[in-house]
């Protein structure tokens, strides 16, 4: 078969651990066989990031806003342990966040439904996509201890020096305070970003908070969304026969359960991190869970929502046999290859991409897995496959597709 051309490269960001192993062997086995691959190449595994200084994430990030659509490996966030292990010259932030706040973000996640892997929830027939703001609040607050007695206070002192106060409590005894933020021009692209993913998968919006507790800052959250709906979407969503939907956080949990699924879920960001663990799960595993950053002006990365199975990583290590799932990382290229062909008006790269996530789905269907899912599939006839065995099994059904 002649190989399919690419035009514009993809932004590729190498990783660590069992992931990066599992990177080459879908390189490997299910793509440099059959496409002209192009990339911009980021080593991002530790021992570069450290090398560097980092700086090679702050250039993968740069090439994306560049190039526009990047693949991305799981990578280690250093913790003391590895700064141990990697002998590391720093504590260096998360990639994933370095990667956030370069192109300001949401992060959508959903998982890849397939026959045999059961949803925990009977009701559940179609995906829920969950959408998280990946700004502020929690994640850049502000924390104090309070050892005894005394005033807490709320002071903002604007540019041109007037100051608002408020008493946030009188301790009588120790205690604890927190100081959280967000920005309008955050929230807005996050609700840019939710209403446009939602019309590009033909999908229903939902958008939960608690603005009746917190009437002024989810309160915010909601007024916003409503704003740019009523502003710049409402006819667009009208035409395409779609809703918006707002409701409480306890409510929309509640719902959320007991709907058929099949619509986009934006959550805040400390909702979004907790929700999206307990959805995949509900879904199946976190390695069948489809993860992509898309930016206000419309940049994408792609990437798995699991991490580097540092676990399996060490057996591998002990040439032990693995069996570690490869499915959201190649959901991961599929979802790059599938943009950058759309883009490009590569109609056999788009093809190329659908007939691949086939090949997967139907490997798994067939029987044959790694041994995440075969502990929990419903099918009779299993073959537990290890790491390779399992994408060379796909490999088999793809060529098939493709005739070769
Ligand atoms: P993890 O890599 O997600 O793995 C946790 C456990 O989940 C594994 O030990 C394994 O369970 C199971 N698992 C996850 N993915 C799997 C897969 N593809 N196939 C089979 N089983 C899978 O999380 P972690 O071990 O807590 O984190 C390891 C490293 O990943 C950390 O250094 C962390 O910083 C990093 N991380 C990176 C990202 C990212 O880059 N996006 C995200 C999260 C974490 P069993 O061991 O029971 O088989
Ligand atoms: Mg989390």
């Amino acid at each position: 078969m002649q190989k399919i051309g690419m035009k514009t490269p993809l932004v590729e960001m190498d990783g660590d651990e069992m992931t990066r192993v599992i990177w080459q062997m879908i390189k490997d086995d299910l793509l440099l066989p059959y496409i002209d691959l192009k990339t911009e190449y980021y080593d991002l595994g530790l021992p570069k990031r450290d090398e560097t200084n980092d700086q090679i994430t702050i250039e993968a990030a740069e090439a994306t806003k560049r190039l526009g659509v990047a693949v991305k490996c799981a990578t280690i966030t250093p913790n003391a342990a590895r700064v141990e292990e990697y002998s590391l010259h720093g504590l260096y932030k998360s990639p994933n966040a370095t990667i956030r706040a370069a192109l300001d973000g949401t992060v959508f996640r959903a998982p890849i439904l397939v026959s045999g892997i059961d949803p925990y929830v009977r009701t559940w027939k179609k995906p829920i996509i969950m959408a998280r703001h990946a700004y502020g609040d929690v994640y850049k607050n502000v924390e104090h201890r309070v050892e005894g007695p005394g005033k807490a206070e709320l002071v903002f002192t604007s540019a041109d020096g007037s100051e608002a106060r408020q008493t946030i409590h009188d301790f009588d005894g120790p205690g604890i305070v927190q100081g959280l933020h967000n920005t309008d021009a955050s929230i807005e692209g996050f609700a840019r970003a939710c209403f446009t993913y939602a019309l590009d998968q033909k999908m229903d919006l939902w958008f939960s908070t608690k603005d009746t507790i917190s009437k002024t800052y989810d309160g915010n959250f909601k007024a916003i969304f409503e704003r740019l709906y009523e502003t710049e979407f409402k006819d667009r969503f009208d035409a395409a026969g779609l809703e918006y939907f707002y409701t409480l956080i306890d409510d929309a949990v509640a719902r959320v359960i007991r709907s058929e699924g099949g619509f986009v879920w934006a959550l805040k960001n400390y909702d979004g991190d907790v929700m999206s663990d307990m959805m995949a799960t509900a879904f199946g595993s976190l390695a069948m869970m489809t993860s992509v950053l898309v930016s206000p002006d419309g940049i994408y990365e792609y990437e798995a929502a699991h991490g580097t199975v540092q676990r399996h990583y060490y057996k591998h290590l002990e040439g032990e046999t693995t069996s570690t799932n490869s499915v959201a990382t190649i959901f991961a290229w599929t979802g790059g290859l599938r943009k950058r062909g759309e883009l490009d008006e590569i109609p056999e790269l788009v093809r190329f991409a659908d007939l691949l996530e086939e090949a997967t789905l139907e490997t798994i269907e067939s029987g044959k897995m790694t041994g995440d899912l075969a502990l929990i599939t419903t099918l009779d006839q299993v073959e537990k496959l290890d790491t390779e065995g399992f994408i060379l099994a796909i490999r088999d059904r793809l060529e098939e597709k493709l005739g070769v």
